[in-house]
């Protein structure tokens, strides 16, 4: 992965927190996970989309978080239960 740098101050930004789910207590949209960064500098925090842990589903090949299960082949699971 490239090393983020604080827009001020250049310096490179040590990561916090990855994949940290935002927005599931308080926002009804979709769970987006983050990479939360402070530059030891200004101790500024910046956000950025998580990337490091998604992963391909070799079933359906849709790109999820790899701590979570994959929500396309669990509905498809759950439809070939009703269907049965
Ligand atoms: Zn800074
Ligand atoms: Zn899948």
């Amino acid at each position: 992965m490239a090393e983020k740098l604080c827009p001020s101050c250049h310096k490179v930004l040590k990561l916090r927190e990855s994949g940290y789910p935002m927005g599931s207590s308080f926002l009804k949209a979709d769970r987006v996970h983050v990479d939360i960064y402070e530059c030891p500098e200004c101790h500024g925090i910046r956000l950025y989309a998580a990337e490091s842990d998604m992963v391909t589903c070799p079933k359906c090949g849709s790109v999820h978080s790899a701590k979570e299960a994959c929500a396309i082949c669990a509905m498809n699971a759950a439809i070939d239960e009703a269907g049965k």
